[in-house]
């Protein structure tokens, strides 16, 4: 919760000049409120487990609490829910959780059909601005609400700090130290959360140190970090992706809406043919930022497929003196002499990440899929993985060698 900014004031005014009513709502793309409306949706949309009215419902009476503060969270809920300014809309009055689904679920976070359709009605003249109004301030009460919520019952209010028992670090097999964090095999700036690494597996050096650079790196690599703008709404720290290229930044604004800015007016987004519906096509030019860097991008993978393997298997084997090149390798401090084969041409671009490892005697082979760029590696230093001279596919990759000192391609 204390990622959430605590300056989250909404004001909206509305004018009346000449019988013509103009308002204005101008924080709708402040980012701390699209912040705090990415992090307050699994605990304000009705079908999340832990959405706030459920867990209170749930904790009220199974917890031992002050009667007055208990009244009050419920007066809250009730009032959150409502609105402080009341809204008609076909004769019926909509209460602001209404308005905040209808504009999450049509817009903001997905496209529902009859929330986009209730949406689009409801837009008419200042009722634009205020269903934003309506929308942020939603979050915000129940951000209270939550926060009171938690404070209001002790056995969540303290939470004892967990021992980590045993530790060690797969990338380096250090067993002292601080190890505070989990691990994410898959960075986290691709949304991805199913592959976690619990605290105690990756220690804090390596953690700031190493893997955050390597991750860094994976997440720019030019020929995916469009995608992954493109794909990924939100992580769950609620950091919006965004990619950097020479000539253009691609940013999102909200978990729907990117926005690309023009570094030096080369005019990287042009439109060459609109729609009656509103449609265009467009061509959308980026230049390369920096060099590419076999290396860099070998190590960042070495990294999840060793994180992959604590993960399936367990910490022991990944800490096995199998890994011993492997680990030197990713920490920057040695050479894995084998190929990474990435490909090249153009491929079947998709909207998913995918890693795969084959467990086998020798040698420990992986196939990262990023949106449709496959990239294929060993582990290992033996066998090499080598492209076949003769099989036609292979023109459609290209192998570097990560033992080189120089990138180098065949
Ligand atoms: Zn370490």
């Amino acid at each position: 919760m204390d990622e959430v900014p605590d300056d989250s004031r909404l004001t909206f005014t509305m004018s009346i000049n000449e019988g013509v009513v103009k308002s204005e709502f101008a924080a709708k793309e402040e980012p701390s409120n699209i912040l705090l409306a990415v992090l307050m949706r699994p605990l304000v949309t009705a079908e999340s487990p832990i959405a706030c009215g459920r867990v209170w419902r749930l904790l009220k009476d199974a917890v031992d609490m002050n009667a007055e503060i208990a009244a009050n969270i419920d007066d809250a809920l009730v009032r959150a829910e409502a609105g402080q300014i009341p809204v008609e809309f076909n004769g019926r009055r909509i209460t602001q959780q209404e308005i905040y689904e209808v504009l999450a679920s049509g817009e903001f976070f997905t496209e529902k059909a009859e929330e986009a359709r209730t949406l689009r009605a409801l837009r008419f003249g200042p009722m634009a601005d205020f269903i934003w109004m309506h929308f942020y301030s939603y979050c915000v009460d129940m951000y209270g609400i939550a926060e009171a919520i938690l404070t209001a019952t002790p056995p969540f209010a303290s939470r004892d700090e967990a021992v980590v028992p045993d530790p060690r670090c797969i990338y380096c097999l250090q067993d002292a130290g601080a190890f505070t964090s989990e691990e994410h095999v898959i960075p986290e700036a691709f949304g991805n959360d199913d592959a976690v690494l619990p605290v105690g597996y990756v220690c804090d050096v390596c953690n700031n140190n190493v893997l955050a650079e390597l991750d860094e790196y994976l997440a720019n690599f030019e020929a995916i970090s469009l995608q992954r703008v493109i794909n990924v709404p939100y992580t769950k720290k609620g950091k919006l992706p965004r990619a950097e290229f020479g000539n253009a930044i691609v940013e999102k604004r909200m978990p729907r809406l990117l926005r690309i800015i023009d570094r030096n007016q080369g005019d990287p987004f042009q439109i060459y043919d609109t729609q009656p519906d509103g449609f265009c096509r467009f061509n959308l030019h980026l230049r390369s930022r920096k060099p590419f860097e076999s290396k860099m991008l070998g190590r960042a993978l070495c990294k999840i497929g060793l994180g992959m393997i604590a993960f399936h298997v367990g910490r022991d084997r990944a800490c096995s003196s199998r890994y011993s090149v492997t680990r030197s390798f990713i920490r920057g401090e040695g050479v894995l002499d084998n190929n990474l084969i990435l490909l090249t041409k153009t491929g079947e671009p998709h909207t998913q990440v995918a890693f795969t490892w084959f467990d086998q005697e020798g040698g420990t082979p992986c196939v990262a899929d990023f949106y449709g760029v496959l990239m294929f590696f060993n582990l290992e230093e033996e066998p090499k993985l080598v492209l076949d001279p003769n099989d036609p596919l292979a023109q459609d990759f290209t192998s570097f060698n990560l033992g080189a000192s120089v990138p180098t391609s065949t």
